[in-house]
């Protein structure tokens, strides 16, 4: 243990694995109608900021959905309905900056971290929201992206999409799945070797057989960062205090640097009704 000089080979290995196996999203698809669900706002901008750029640029129907309202995110510093104003106001910009208008962005507030407890009403909500819209494509969190509120947006519009007979085709964007080794060194020092090796494996198998779909965003990664910057609660410290913790005190800024390589990769597939 404590090799860490390993991580670079490893995501070496893990790039070149990923990319032998790789297919790249086909250009006709930009064009298709999207619905893109976010678990908390930033999410939609971290997870496939510069696929809904491209396909907005490429003239295609995108919405948002943020399913929870991000109101605890810094709820130590700062009151809940404080935040959740200022989270919504950030995702329209942020919406904006992915060419995404007001108009096409929708809010189901549930509150931030519960939407796990509210997954029937959620999901006869977003049976409404795909019968309205019937997108070709659907973007949802990874289904094993280990937190809580992001698993349970997965399992809700899943299961809306199964209610709902649409054939759309399902794309699973991941985010906090980036968070470990070799990408960054989440868990690794708190870890005994033989779990640690065993995790990694997991999770380099999962990457490996599920993340086959990538989507060029080397032309776009200026404007996503643009995107992202609007979330400024999680970009930034809105009050001078060391415990208001932004996206790029993850593991040290390793976590932010995996949503500005040159691709976005999606584990993609149809749900058979
Ligand atoms: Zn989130």
């Amino acid at each position: 243990m404590g090799n860490l000089s390993l991580k670079i080979p490893g995501r070496w290995l893990y790039k070149a694995l990923m990319d032998s196996s790789m297919i790249q999203y086909e250009k006709y698809n930009l064009e298709r109608s999207t619905l893109v669900f976010s678990p908390h706002p930033d999410d939609e901008t971290l997870g496939c900021g510069g696929t809904i750029i491209r396909k907005k640029q490429a003239g295609a129907d995108v919405k948002i959905v943020f399913m929870t309202d991000g109101s605890t995110s810094h709820s130590h510093l700062m009151p809940a309905n404080k935040l959740k104003a200022i989270r919504a106001s950030e995702a329209l910009a942020a919406a904006q900056k992915l060419g995404v208008e007001a108009s096409d962005v929708i809010f189901l507030e549930v509150k931030d971290g519960t939407l796990a407890n509210h997954q029937d009403a959620a999901s006869k909500r977003v049976v409404e929201i795909i019968l309205k819209y019937l997108p070709e494509e659907i973007f949802i969190p990874y289904y094993q992206d280990g937190i809580s509120d992001h698993n349970a947006t997965n399992t809700v519009v899943v299961s809306a999409l199964k209610q709902s007979g649409l054939n759309a085709t399902v794309y699973e964007y991941p985010i906090w799945f980036w968070n470990q080794w070799p990408w960054t060194d989440c868990g690794r020092e708190s870890q005994k070797l033989l779990p640690f090796l065993q995790d990694s494996l997991r999770s380099g198998l999962r990457f490996l057989n599920d993340f086959r779909c990538s989507v060029y965003i080397g032309d776009v990664l200026e404007l996503k960062r643009t995107a992202l910057e609007q979330h400024k609660s999680q970009m930034v410290r809105l009050i001078n205090n060391s415990r208001w913790l932004t996206l790029g005190d993850v593991s040290k800024g390793e976590f932010l640097k995996c949503f500005f390589q040159e691709t976005e990769i999606f584990y993609r597939y149809k749900i058979e009704v």
